[in-house]
């Protein structure tokens, strides 16, 4: 049986870890641009799905979506795909491509049908899977978050406990290549329970890393708690990365509160002082438009975006309600005069990035 993977950009690393999930039950997945026989297998979030629902729906063969989007919407997704793979694929994919081989109905656990849906039976251990093989990704080193910020799907996605790879298989995969990066939630909970910091297990790893690292940076970032002397001199001694990438979100106690995000907004302050006295660059996100927002609380947003532009940098995106999360039927907020204005301002001069008018672009990253 031939098996396809649709390429699409957003998803390279769930093709580069699904590739080596399927290739230990005998299933290569050639990478092709436009659905072929016999199955052709799809990853989509909830921003390209848009892009690609008519091409599964008219595809001559069989197909399997998976991904945030079709975790998040199974039955709309079934209504159009063949099989949806709900929640994460290494198990389930393989176990699928079996069933169809052998004619099977795919009522197995974990898949979603026009007909059925039986919810997944198990959970993924990270060292149980190649973290790639031959087609090289980033290292996901963690899965799993205890947080529960209304904007997010990750916790539905992967739950709210945190599963993490083992030193030495992480060190297997990432002395492979110059350098090292890695996938994870928050970078800075490593070996912990995502709440409590284990700095000897960070440091226990990067002593078996041999090439370059860069953690806490693109395409993991961490928590602002989370930045500490401990966690700075441990990226000043180790790694490569000269900025780190944290999360602040808004620059109102208020609606932090009300996203649950766990931090407030002197901590994300703190973060970027100390960043900035251990010589490295605080790379800060923020999203603009939440539906509860009120003006003062925006501005509030934007007042804290000019305060961290003066030493780091700010991405700043607008909210997307997305599906299977707690915010998911809200609708964004209007941008005031002053956000756009500040927001245009500090891109022109370079210390700022992001989409805070089209919200769809930093999925095509
Ligand atoms: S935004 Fe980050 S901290 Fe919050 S739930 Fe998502 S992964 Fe966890």
């Amino acid at each position: 049986m031939r098996v396809n993977w649709r390429q699409i950009q957003a998803a390279r690393n769930s093709y580069a870890a699904l590739t080596a999930a399927c290739e230990l039950d005998g299933f290569s997945l050639r990478l092709v641009d436009l659905p072929k026989a016999d199955v052709t297998c799809y990853s989509l979030n909830s921003i390209n799905e848009q892009f690609y629902c008519d091409e599964i729906a008219g595809a001559d063969c069989i197909t399997i979506v998976g991904g945030p989007h079709a975790t998040a919407c199974p039955a709309e997704v079934a209504a159009y795909a063949d099989y949806v793979i709900v929640g994460e694929g290494e198990y389930t994919l393989p176990r699928l491509l079996e069933e169809i081989e052998h004619g099977g109905p795919g009522n197995i656990s974990g898949v979603a049908t026009r007909d059925h849906h039986k919810p997944a039976a198990s959970c993924v251990r990270l060292d149980a899977y190649p973290a790639f093989s031959d087609k090289q990704g980033f290292v996901e080193i963690s899965r799993g978050c205890p947080f529960a910020c209304g904007y997010c799907q990750t916790p539905q996605i992967f739950g709210h406990c945190m599963r993490h790879r083992s030193i030495d298989t992480i060190a297997e995969f990432s002395n492979r290549y110059e350098h090292a990066r890695f996938v994870s939630p928050n970078a800075f909970a490593y070996g912990s329970d995502g709440i409590h910091p284990r700095w000897e297990k960070i440091e226990a790893l990067f002593k078996r890393l041999s090439h370059q690292i860069f953690f806490g940076t693109f395409p993991s970032e961490v928590r602002p708690e989370f930045i500490c002397k401990e966690s700075l001199s441990l990226v000043n001694r180790y790694c490569t990365n000269t900025k780190l990438h944290f999360g602040a979100q808004s620059g109102s106690d208020a609606v932090l509160e009300r996203l649950h995000r766990g931090h407030t907004v002197d901590d994300v302050i703190h973060a970027v002082d100390l960043c900035t006295e251990s010589g490295i660059t605080p790379v800060v996100d923020f999203i603009v438009g939440f539906p509860f927002e009120s003006d003062d609380e925006q501005l509030a947003t934007v007042n804290l975006i000019k305060q961290v532009a003066r030493s780091g940098k700010v991405h700043v995106h607008r909210f997307i309600p997305l599906p299977g999360t707690p915010l998911a039927v809200t609708t964004a907020r209007s941008l005031l005069p002053e956000t756009e204005k500040v927001c245009g301002s500090l891109a022109l001069t370079g210390r700022l990035t992001g989409s805070w008018t089209d919200p769809g672009i930093r999925f095509f990253r």
